[in-house]
């Protein structure tokens, strides 16, 4: 079969592996969609660990069509989503933090390639009304939702700040409706991103080059800043800008995935004084079930800007970080 090797730096190439088969207790999907994510285009930057060569993709979804032993046939041609990892929910991480930290399993991913290898604890049927291109959503879902599950039980019509429209921000806009926000303010410059921003919930949209955000909140709310102040994009200096919008006891959320090594350039006093609480989660924890539960009561459509074949996965990865578009897929077998 042919995969995409990431060779470090921006450096791609196409090449042809043995055909993989399952293992006891794997199975062996073939890739429909495998969605790019931040964290791909990231390694390629050096901006997010990784260590070449490594076949990049873990947003991926496609028919069942091998299965080891052990595994029950009946799966053969159902769509999977699946997690980063089987987690073992023995070990300490598995029991204290979440499945995506699991000690004794590793990453089965590589999602840039003609087929894929999981462990079946990774798989999630896609039910056969969500369109499989759609699912390969889940696993970004999955973060937001981890990410927001941090918050606990969420004020039911407080103001909302998500600076960010790529597909994490949209995806926040949209669960945080979900999840009883009242007012969301959505600030992102591309328009396009913008725009889309009302088909998930956003009340009021931002461009920054445009408006000053922290004005536009400062009106909004007498000065008193929103409950909820997500950053999805990762850039610290954003960061900082959405903690100077939080209200006294609301909360700082970290959606965007910032540079390894960056610092966050605050006034820790604000942070005392106001009793702002700051959370982040990495990756999916354990929300992928939940996630794809979600999926049907956010209006997706239109956020994939494109699908590429393998041999277009180097131009993929810049094309999506151009910032242009929201969602880029690979799709070996279109
Ligand atoms: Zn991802
Ligand atoms: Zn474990």
């Amino acid at each position: 079969m042919r995969v995409a090797t990431w060779r470090g730096g921006s450096e791609i190439t196409i090449d042809t592996v043995p055909d993989p088969r399952p293992a006891p207790g794997q199975v062996l999907l073939k890739v429909h969609s495998s969605g790019i994510c931040g964290t791909d285009i990231h390694k390629t930057q050096g901006l997010f660990p990784g260590i070449p060569p490594e076949v990049l993709g873990h947003e991926f979804v496609g028919p069942v069509v091998e299965v080891g032993e052990g595994v029950d046939p009946k799966l053969i041609g159902k769509n999977i989503a699946c997690t980063l990892n089987a987690s073992c929910g023995e070990c300490q991480s598995c029991m204290t933090w979440s499945a995506m930290h699991c000690e004794r399993e590793p990453r089965l991913a590589g999602g840039f390639a003609e087929y894929v290898i999981v462990d079946q604890r990774q798989v999630h049927i896609v039910p056969n009304s969500l369109d499989p291109e759609t699912a390969a959503m889940t696993e970004p879902a999955a973060c937001v939702i981890s990410t927001l599950n941090m918050l606990g039980e969420i004020e039911v019509g407080c103001d909302a700040l998500v600076v960010g429209g790529g597909l994490l921000g949209l995806l926040t806009v949209g669960v945080l409706k979900l999840r009883g926000v009242g007012r969301i303010i959505l600030s992102e410059p591309n328009p396009t991103r913008l725009s889309m921003g009302r088909q998930f919930g956003a009340d009021i949209l931002n461009d920054p080059t445009e408006v000053d955000v922290v004005d536009l909140v400062n009106d909004l709310t007498d000065g008193h800043g929103v409950k909820i102040g997500v950053e999805a994009v990762g850039v610290p200096e954003l960061v900082a800008n959405v903690s100077k919008m939080i209200r006294p006891r609301g909360n700082l959320v970290l959606v965007g995935v910032s540079p390894q090594g960056s610092a966050l350039p605050v006034d820790l006093y604000d942070f005392h004084y106001k009793e702002i609480t700051m959370s982040g989660a990495f990756g999916a924890g354990d929300a992928f079930g939940e996630a794809l539960e979600t999926l049907p009561n956010l209006n997706l459509a239109g956020v994939v800007s494109g699908r590429f074949p393998l041999e277009r996965t180097a131009e993929a990865l810049q094309i999506s970080s151009s910032g242009t578009g929201v969602k880029y897929m690979i799709a070996p077998h279109d």
